[in-house]
């Protein structure tokens, strides 16, 4: 419903920058949904909730709208007009964006033959193909940009790919649920996170609920800290034989519905029995 508000007429106007004030409404909704803070970085959102930016959506919804104009008959009004548009693009591209947006938009998954030579043979496998290139190049580039986001390196040991999670309906529980996420995403007080704030150098933000000496990490607070030994006794059976590593990837990258959910009541209890040291 909000999509298609947002999108209305995107044909006509999705080349324009403008497009990219509606991302806004998109990020803020899937914020509010994983329950997270302000901070937490755009490509996590999309990560965990399987979404891409509204652009990927528009730019397809744009080049289906082609597809079907270059396949009308040629006396229709719609296509005399885009037929002058496309002669200015041969010309002067600059002049043309619509036409110079269908271009580009084209050679970044490689089909811009279709556009040089103006020919659709099936335009339903056209736009079967194009989704399907679109979102591969989106995941990929995914792939590529999280490994830079510092503050997603835990993030990222046990969130390999692009995709929803299936702990969102895994987890009934809301309190546990929004845990959970806040957990995953970095979207907490540990240590790792609170001294990021207080510019604390990182190899100093060390755990206070233990006399570890360790930095308080996410790994540091699922796995080792003394503080939450006893609420970790169920998870104990599912890690004792993995290494750090292992143990840490299991709990986290699981679908096993009972793993999820222990490890949800977990860190919701955990979290719990922090003091608020604010
Ligand atoms: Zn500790």
């Amino acid at each position: 419903m909000v999509t298609s508000v947002l999108f209305y007429g995107i044909e006509a106007w999705g080349y324009l920058k403008l497009k990219d004030h509606i991302e806004l409404v998109h990020t803020s909704f899937l914020r509010q949904y994983l329950k997270v803070r302000k901070s937490t970085p755009l490509i996590a959102l999309y990560g965990e909730t399987g979404r891409l930016p509204l652009s990927y959506i528009g730019t397809l919804r744009i080049l289906r709208y082609w597809s079907k104009l270059i396949s009308l008959p040629e006396n229709r009004y719609v296509k005399v007009a885009y037929k002058d548009a496309y002669e200015l693009y041969q010309t002067k591209p600059n002049y043309s964006p619509w036409c110079s947006f269908i271009f580009e938009a084209l050679s970044q998954i490689s089909m811009s033959g279709h556009f040089t030579f103006q020919t659709l043979p099936n335009p339903n496998d056209f736009y079967t193909m194009a989704r399907c290139r679109l979102f591969e190049n989106y995941k990929n580039e995914w792939k590529t940009e999280i490994i830079d986001f510092s503050s997603l390196d835990s993030y990222v040991k046990f969130k390999p790919t692009h995709g929803l999670e299936e702990y969102l309906s895994i987890v009934k529980d809301k309190r546990h649920l929004i845990a959970l996420s806040r957990f995953r995403l970095r979207s907490h007080n540990l240590a790792i996170e609170s001294g990021r704030h207080r510019n604390v150098q990182r190899d100093m933000r060390f755990c206070v609920f233990c006399d570890s000496n360790q930095i308080e990490d996410e790994k540091h607070f699922l796995l080792y800290c003394s503080f939450y030994d006893e609420l970790r006794i169920p998870l104990i059976p599912l890690i004792s034989e993995l290494t750090e590593e292992d143990a840490f990837v299991l709990l986290l990258h699981s679908t096993a519905p009972h793993i999820v959910k222990l490890v949800a009541k977990f860190v919701y209890q955990a979290f719990k029995k922090r003091p608020n040291l604010a």
